[in-house]
């Protein structure tokens, strides 16, 4: 099955790109929660971190601290998230990350 986000990576349609590289592509959220909300999305369309080889990872980890310094969230502070499968909200299955801030945060995780 082809997601979302792959027709984004594959420029079939429109997304805010606000970084890429050979790995990871990351977009704003068409509904953010938070003045800043990012989707850090692996190119490898693995469908939740559990698919994710653990070498892989650095790839997301090295793009969400890019674009958390480049947003000016390193001092104020920031949330990562990832959603997985039913029970855990996913509802893209194409793996990738929540960067959110801007704002304070709720404490409420659940
Ligand atoms: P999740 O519920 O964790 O799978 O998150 C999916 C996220 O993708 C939601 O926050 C949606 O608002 C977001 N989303 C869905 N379609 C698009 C799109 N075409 N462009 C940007 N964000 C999207």
């Amino acid at each position: 099955m082809t997601s979302i986000f792959s027709k984004i990576i594959s420029r079939d349609i429109p997304a805010d790109i606000v970084y890429e590289d050979e790995k990871v592509i990351a977009i704003k959220d068409t509904n953010p929660v938070a003045p800043i909300h990012f989707l850090v999305i692996t190119k490898t369309p693995y469908i939740s971190i559990v698919d994710m080889p653990n070498h892989e990872s650095v790839y997301i980890t090295a793009a969400i601290k890019k674009l958390a310094n480049e947003h000016g969230l390193e001092d104020s502070g920031f949330r990562v998230i990832t959603n997985s499968g039913a029970d855990g909200g996913q509802t893209v299955p194409h793996l990738h990350f929540h960067l959110i801030g801007g704002k304070t945060l709720s404490h409420s995780l659940a």
